[in-house]
């Protein structure tokens, strides 16, 4: 394609997009690749990067690219993604920057999908709560988790959530998570949908024990598997 067939097809979309960032004061960004986006290292340029702060900002901007007909993919930590060298002419909304704080309220914790998925293991054990230790050795978004179902060791990120909050009409909504099928590396979640945040409950427990079991996982690991090495987790 010349420039000019580019300009016709992508300019229209462009302007657009740089409206709708500006209005909701989200940060747009041109001339990333999926290679420095992934842990595989792979991949090419991406016309746009998005990265909302807030779930309200990002439940909005996707909301209002679906309107203007703009394509848009979720990205976490790229941990689990193999991209094409080739060009990629779409909007990449990077959950990256929707980290927000964490909000403890007895057995229950609420934390948005940008929140790194180790540091949460280590934070709730901090707090005496049990249910995703085996997770923390995992490299993803809480997004990118609930996305698929992460898990090992024998625990499952499904098992323990009691709400996720999903971008619908441009709003923040609360989906129970019963109402979620939860499978193996898999769920019911469609694409289209962005996933914001999620309530989990876990159950109390020595934080000394939950310590030791994360160790206990994060040492099997070590021993199973190679590290420092590119990889999306299941193949090396
Ligand atoms: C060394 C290594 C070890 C691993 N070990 C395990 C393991 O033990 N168990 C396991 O389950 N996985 C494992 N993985 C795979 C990976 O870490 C998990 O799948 C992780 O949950 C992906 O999270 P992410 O934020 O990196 O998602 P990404 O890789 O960025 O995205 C993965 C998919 O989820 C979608 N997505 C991400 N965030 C959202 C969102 N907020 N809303 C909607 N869609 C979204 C993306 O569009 C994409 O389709 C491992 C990976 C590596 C590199």
């Amino acid at each position: 394609m010349n420039k000019a067939d580019e300009e016709n097809k992508f300019g229209e979309r462009d302007r657009a997009l740089e409206e709708i960032a500006k209005r909701l004061g989200v940060r747009a960004e041109r001339g990333r690749r999926f290679a420095e986006l992934t842990s595989l290292r792979v991949g090419g340029s991406i016309d746009w990067v998005v990265s909302p702060e807030t779930e309200a900002q990002a439940a909005a901007l996707v909301h209002e690219m679906d309107v203007a007909g703009i394509g848009w993919r979720a990205l976490g930590s790229g941990s689990n993604i193999l991209a094409d060298d080739g060009e990629h002419h779409y909007v990449v909304l990077s959950l990256k920057d929707l980290k927000g704080e964490l909000e403890f309220s007895g057995e229950r914790v609420s934390v948005p999908a940008g929140y790194s998925l180790p540091r949460l293991c280590i934070d709730v054990a901090r707090q005496g709560l049990s249910g995703i230790e085996g997770l923390g050795g995992i490299p993803g978004t809480v997004g990118g988790a609930l996305w698929m179902n992460a898990g090992a060791y024998g625990h499952e990120i499904g098992t323990v959530t009691e709400t996720v909050r999903v971008a619908r009409g441009g709003r923040v909504v609360e989906v129970p998570g019963s109402d979620v099928q939860w499978n193996y590396r898999h769920t019911s979640f469609k694409e289209g949908e962005l996933l914001l945040g999620a309530t989990l409950r876990l159950t109390p427990d020595d934080p000394e024990k939950i310590r030791a079991r994360m160790e206990d996982a994060k040492s099997r690991r070590m021993a199973t598997q190679p590290h420092g090495s590119r990889s999306a987790g299941c193949f090396f």
